[in-house]
């Protein structure tokens, strides 16, 4: 049998490809209006740095890792999610010596050893922002509002975002405690696995896959909240949610502060949100972040806000009712076509000279009929098509149409032929 591809991902071609590139563009150019600059990790890390920031109580790192060992015995993981590398980075190349406050953006692979669903894939890509370097609550303002316009402009039309706090440690674990004091009397009718989260971190049984579960730690916030309101936080860790909301309703932004939700890592601290999209379910987010005032330090640097998101891709393209809002990319590039077999040569020539001077040129070199290349320059989305036939040879012209703007064609002489397409190119291009 034919191999396939492994199980849990996919190949993207054609009209999937298109889509992508208009997902990624839409998103990296907000992240560079926002003042963001893109950082490129490596695909795999040491398990170290995901066993440390991650929270091994955590299903991520308990079930879903890709790790494997190296020749030299060394724990190395396929990376599961970007924050972590990011903050590695920031540290490894003393970014909060030199810049201080950093603000960064990814967009990439990411990898999980869980059993392929819908929308849940093993390699999955994620595209991500991390401010690191300050305790600001308008950082946390910027990074939601940023998360929005991306989930917008990736053409979901329908998401709502769901925003809470989970306040400093001391708050963590006065919530804790209240938490568990509230669910000791149903603890048995937990499954097994959140009769251990109990223990270790009550609040991971928010997110058990069990219904059972989750409907047992809902009452119990519930009744947290009638008895001494929730999220519980301290003077300050209010002040900073309220700066937040206040921020987010000034920039118009709307948001749903009335919903439980514990997000799935152990290093949020304070500002935490869903956005989530109405066709998808209520089990997934399509993006999600929130501020993790600890994990610089914990990595070895010194004390540093930060905040972030991440969005799923696949989940954003698969929840999106219209195309990505630079659906279609400008034309771009020539097509050389050629009326003849034997005129590939001085199209080849052509293509040589273009391509020095930076235009993007496609020829055919199959025989194929000048209307099967006409077509195929279409579909390529090229701006301008070149004609090479009997007539032009023997002229030492070459017959000139414009794809976008239409109008009359005109010809152009051999000699300053790759010169003046690249001037039309280039008076045309927006970057
Ligand atoms: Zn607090
Ligand atoms: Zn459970």
């Amino acid at each position: 049998m034919a191999i396939q591809a492994v199980r849990g991902t996919s190949d993207l071609l054609g009209d999937d490809v298109k889509r992508w590139s208009a997902a990624e563009h839409a998103a990296r150019r907000l992240a560079r209006l926002y003042g963001y600059a893109e950082l490129r990790t490596p695909l795999i890390e040491d398990a170290k740095l995901f066993l440390r920031s991650l929270g091994e109580t955590t299903d991520l790192i308990q079930k879903e890792m890709f790790q494997f060992k190296d020749r030299g015995d060394h724990d190395i993981v396929l990376r599961p999610e970007g924050t972590a590398p990011v903050v590695r980075a920031y540290l490894e190349h003393n970014l909060h010596k030199t810049q201080g406050f950093a603000k960064l953006f990814y967009l990439g692979p990411m990898f999980r050893a869980e059993r392929p669903q819908a929308g849940r894939f093993r390699q999955f890509h994620q595209f991500g922002v991390e401010a690191i370097g300050s305790h600001s609550p308008w950082v946390d303002v910027e990074v939601i509002v940023l998360c929005q316009a991306c989930v917008r402009a990736c053409g979901v039309t329908d998401a709502v975002t769901w925003l809470s706090s989970m306040g400093c440690r001391d708050d963590q674990q006065r919530s804790a405690s209240e938490l568990r004091s509230q669910l000791e009397d149903e603890r048995t009718k937990l499954c097994p696995d959140c009769q251990k989260r109990f223990e270790r971190n009550v609040f991971r049984v928010l997110d058990c896959r069990k219904d059972r579960c989750q409907n047992e730690a809902r009452a119990a916030i519930a009744r947290i909240r009638s008895k001494t309101g929730y999220p519980i936080l301290c003077d300050s860790c209010t002040t900073h949610f309220d700066t937040v909301r206040g921020g987010l309703r000034d920039a118009g932004v709307t948001f749903d502060d009335t919903q439980v939700f514990a997000r799935g890592l152990d290093y949020y601290t304070r500002t935490v949100f869903e956005v989530r999209a109405k066709g998808l379910g209520a089990q997934d987010a399509v993006a999600a972040g929130g501020r993790y005032d600890h994990l610089v330090e914990e990595f070895g640097g010194p004390p540093s806000g930060a905040c972030g998101f991440a969005a799923g891709i696949e989940r954003l393209l698969l929840a999106a009712t219209k195309p990505p809002s630079t659906e279609t990319p400008p034309r771009q590039g020539i097509y050389l076509a050629t009326a003849q077999p034997a005129f590939v040569n001085e199209g080849f020539r052509f293509a040589q000279q273009l391509r020095a001077l930076g235009v993007g040129a496609v020829l055919d070199y199959d025989g194929r009929s000048l209307k099967a290349q006409l077509r195929e320059a279409d579909k390529a989305g090229c701006r301008l098509v070149a004609i090479l036939g009997e007539q032009e040879l023997k002229r030492r012209e070459v017959t000139v149409k414009d794809l976008e703007e239409g109008g009359p064609q005109d010809t152009i002489g051999f000699d300053v032929f790759a010169q003046e397409i690249a001037k039309r190119l280039k008076t045309t291009a927006c970057h």
